[in-house]
C-alpha cells in the first residue's frame, strides 16, 4: 500500500495518522514496494565526495500544493510525464560528505516517520561502507520528520559520534511549545520528533546563525520560509562548488514553472517563494550545479530562467 500525505489526514478529523508513522499518511489504492536498500550516486565536487542516498520516497497528494491552481498543477505533473491525476511522488535524500579523514551527512532521512517507502538511509549508509558510528557530524536544513527520523533508532542517536548542526532559530522554533500549538493535530507530533532528536544529540548539537562557515568547506545559507530557520548548503573545494538546498525547492515538477507554489508544511509560505526566487536566481546568475533533498534522484543539476519562471535541467550522469 502507498502512503500518501494527503490534507484530509492532516486537517481533517476523518482519517487518523498511521500508527507507524508521524507523518499523516493514508493508505491509497495503487500498489507499491519499498524502495531498494542500497541506491547512491557519487559525485566529485573539486577534492570533495558527494554521494547522494535514496533514503526513499512519499506521494504529496495535489491538495497540499498551496498557492497554484488545481488546473496548473494537473498541467504541470501532465508536462512532467507524470500522472496528472494522482499524487506527486517525491524522492527523500540524504548526502554523505567525504573531505579528509571527516564524514559529514547533510539531512538524515525519514527514518519511521514515513512508513515503509522511506527510512533507508542507514542501510544505504552501510552498502557503501559507512557505519552509522563512522559519521563526525549531522547538518540538518530544517527539523521536519523525513528530514531528521533517521538521525534516531529506537530512541537513541543513530550516529553515536556525530556532533548535530542546525539553524539557531530552527532550534528555537521546534522548541517552543506555542508553535506546536498553532499547528493541526497532525503536524504535532512533529514538535516531538523534533525535541527527542535534539535531546538525543544533547551537549553534542551545535548551533550556527544565518549564513555560516561551517568548516571543511561547508557553509550554510540561510533559506527562510519553508522553516524559519531552514537553510542550504554550499559545498566547495578550490573552484569548485555545489549548492544543496534542502526544501527551498521541493517540487521538481511544479515549482519551478510556477515559483510562488509552496507547500501546506511551509511555516511562511510567501516567504518560502521570496526565498526560492532568490536562490533560484543565484543558481541561474552563478550557473551553480544545485541539488535538493526532494530533486529527481540522483538529484544533481542546473537553473534555467524561463522568462519570470525557471526550468530544472538535470545534469547528466558523471561517468567518469
Ligand atoms: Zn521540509
Amino acid at each position: 500500500m502507498t502512503p500518501t500525505l494527503s490534507r484530509r489526514a492532516l486537517f481533517g478529523t476523518v482519517a487518523a495518522a498511521s500508527a507507524a508513522a508521524l507523518l499523516p499518511l493514508r493508505a491509497a489504492t495503487a500498489q507499491t514496494a519499498p524502495v531498494p536498500r542500497t541506491v547512491t550516486y557519487t559525485r566529485k565536487i573539486g577534492d570533495v565526495e558527494v554521494t547522494t542516498l535514496l533514503d526513499g520516497y512519499f506521494l504529496l497528494e495535489q491538495t497540499l500544493v498551496t498557492a497554484l491552481d488545481p488546473a496548473l498543477i494537473a498541467q504541470g505533473l501532465a508536462d512532467a510525464a507524470l500522472d496528472s491525476s494522482a499524487a506527486v511522488p517525491l524522492p527523500v535524500t540524504g548526502y554523505l560528505i567525504r573531505q579528509g579523514d571527516g564524514l559529514t551527512l547533510i539531512d538524515a532521512g525519514a527514518g519511521g516517520s514515513l512508513g515503509p517507502t522511506a527510512g533507508n538511509l542507514a542501510a544505504t549508509l552501510a552498502g557503501v561502507g559507512v557505519a552509522p558510528d563512522a559519521i563526525t557530524r549531522l547538518v540538518v536544513s530544517h527539523l521536519h520528520p523525513d528530514h531528521i527520523g533517521g538521525a534516531l533508532t529506537g530512541g537513541a542517536a543513530t550516529f553515536a559520534n556525530a556532533t548535530v548542526h542546525v539553524n539557531a532559530t530552527e532550534r528555537t522554533f521546534w522548541a517552543d511549545p506555542s508553535n506546536a500549538a498553532a499547528v493541526p493535530d497532525a503536524m504535532k507530533p512533529w514538535f516531538d520528533l523534533a525535541g527527542q532528536m535534539l535531546a538525543a544529540y544533547g551537549d553534542r548539537v551545535q548551533t550556527f546563525d544565518g549564513d555560516a562557515d561551517l568548516g571543511g568547506g561547508l557553509s550554510a545559507v540561510a533559506m527562510p520560509g519553508h522553516t524559519p530557520g531552514h537553510s542550504g548548503f554550499r559545498v566547495s573545494s578550490g573552484a569548485a562548488q555545489a549548492l544543496i538546498w534542502g526544501d527551498s525547492t521541493a517540487i521538481a515538477s511544479l515549482q519551478f514553472t510556477h515559483p510562488d507554489a509552496g507547500i501546506v508544511f511551509d511555516t511562511d509560505g510567501a516567504q518560502g517563494a521570496v526565498t526560492r526566487r532568490r536562490v533560484l536566481d543565484m543558481a541561474v546568475a552563478d550557473k551553480m550545479l544545485v541539488s535538493g533533498t526532494h530533486m529527481p534522484f540522483p538529484g544533481f543539476g542546473h537553473v534555467d530562467q524561463r522568462g519570470d519562471a525557471y526550468a530544472w535541467v538535470p545534469e547528466e550522469w558523471k561517468l567518469f
